[in-house]
């Protein structure tokens, strides 16, 4: 089976379109696996989440579904994500909401276990530093696992001969990860919808199911007309330039 990973789409169509086309010249896509935050951000949330429902995705809440659907309040947002927030929540119709509020917020599949920041803190936590990531290592009673939310293609290898318990890899475009047996594994495809890592390109993952091979992969999309439709809806200016960057 052939999965599509992705994560942090955040209501970018034009992303999600061009990410989902690319897996599939490569072969026939089985699976789309999304790792949380379809909505916030940006300018498309409902034309987002029609489109995973099309796909039949397996699907966890992320900290923006939770926002859009007033589960969480936006507190803890900062304030361009909390307009954002403010106006998907608008956007949605009930029938949206009730599907995001009831994501679980992990999902077990054999091997693999999924969820958006962590185990420990599936909604909230960043596996981006040592000491999250070997309390996530710790807290995995199976061999892989797929998370989102730092909006950074990155593999953690449990490394017990390290001073910090693990090792952090970045993944660029191309890069194929073995699920092998031995140390856990941790593996973040980034994000399709808003990059963070200085590579505007929408990010994603292919999965083999077959060969346990995880490749990373990243797609050229048309930013502008994002942007464009991001002007029309008045949301926040940094939102729309970060894009261009991928910060
Ligand atoms: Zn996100």
């Amino acid at each position: 089976m052939r999965v599509a990973v992705v994560s942090d789409i955040h209501a970018n169509l034009a992303a999600l379109e061009a990410v989902l086309a690319h897996a599939e010249t490569a072969g026939h896509v089985d699976a789309v696996w999304n790792l949380g935050d379809c909505v916030g951000y940006g300018p498309q949330p409902c034309e987002c989440v029609a489109r995973l429902r099309r796909a039949d995705a397996l699907w966890v809440a992320g900290n923006h579904e939770r926002a859009a659907t007033g589960a969480i309040d936006t507190r803890d947002f900062n304030p361009a994500a909390a307009a954002a927030a403010r106006w998907t929540a608008e956007q949605l119709g009930v029938e949206e909401k009730t599907l995001l509020d009831e994501l679980p917020e992990r999902i077990d599949r054999g091997d693999i276990v999924f969820v958006h920041g962590s185990l420990r803190d599936p909604i909230w936590e960043y596996l981006s530093y040592p000491g999250a990531a070997t309390a996530h290592l710790a807290t995995m009673s199976v061999p892989f696992s797929f998370v989102g939310h730092t909006h950074v293609p990155m593999a953690i290898f449990e490394d017990a001969g390290s001073p910090d318990g693990c090792r952090f890899v970045r993944l660029r475009d191309g890069d194929a990860i073995q699920l092998a047996s031995g140390p856990k594994l941790v593996l973040n495809p980034g994000s399709v919808g808003q990059p963070r890592d200085g590579d505007p390109r929408a990010a994603y993952g292919i999965f083999d199911e077959e060969d346990m091979v995880f490749t990373l992969r990243r797609v050229e999309y048309d930013i502008e007309s994002t942007q464009r439709l991001m002007e029309d809806a008045r949301l926040p200016l940094w939102l729309i330039e970060r894009l261009s960057i991928g910060r």
